[in-house]
């Protein structure tokens, strides 16, 4: 009958530790921290192949790694065709490394490439894969593949972080929201939903 009793007592505990862990990761995953109300009047391409479609998996101001930061990732697999969203110059690149995961340690492993438009704002596009940045200098037309994703950097799994940013740091207001011409119209980019560029 003890027994019995110390079973039950320990199963309800369990109970407990397992909803309380499934309520934090909801919240984790679900919860976005406030961003920016800057929105940019320029219609951007989705960063990558015309007819493809890609889930975004973390928005703006996710708790992951967005906190109060107007970014959007995007899943794809390790080598996927990055176009540019808005025409512009190169304006930096890094795509010498091959390092990446989910650990502090990564933080500026990530290969990228940034391009400035003509409005002086900046196109980030992040965790190329090594070698992943095809255009290194000089101007790129509005959807020209620029590089191939990856997994570099601070990542849970291969994706492509993009953004737009005003000025280079990492405060709220330095990045402004966008909007993206989709399959489905011209539209502000939502997590959990996957996004088709139309063919034209
Ligand atoms: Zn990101």
């Amino acid at each position: 009958m003890a027994r019995a009793k110390r079973f039950l007592r320990v199963a309800k505990i369990m109970v407990i530790v397992v909803l309380v862990i499934v309520l934090a990761l909801f919240l984790f995953f679900s919860v976005s921290t406030r961003v920016t109300d800057n929105l940019d009047t320029y219609v951007y391409e989705l960063p990558y192949q015309k007819g493809s479609k890609y889930k975004v998996v973390q928005g703006y101001g996710g708790l992951f790694s967005h906190r109060h930061i107007a970014a959007i990732d995007f899943r794809m697999p390790t080598g996927t065709p990055v176009h540019a969203a808005r025409e512009g110059v190169v304006y930096a690149y890094k795509d010498n490394s091959d390092e990446g995961g989910p650990l502090g340690k990564y933080k500026n492993k990530a290969n990228y490439i940034m391009i400035k438009h003509s409005d002086g704002s900046f196109g980030c596009y992040w965790h190329l894969q090594k070698n992943g940045v095809l255009v290194k200098s000089g101007a790129v037309s509005k959807g020209q593949q620029i590089g191939l994703s990856g997994a570099t950097g601070f990542v849970l799994r291969p994706h492509l972080h993009f953004s737009v940013k005003r000025k280079l740091n990492y405060e709220m207001n330095s990045f402004v929201r966008t909007k993206f011409n989709t399959s489905e119209g011209v539209v502000i980019i939502k997590k959990g939903k996957s996004y088709e560029r139309p063919m034209d």
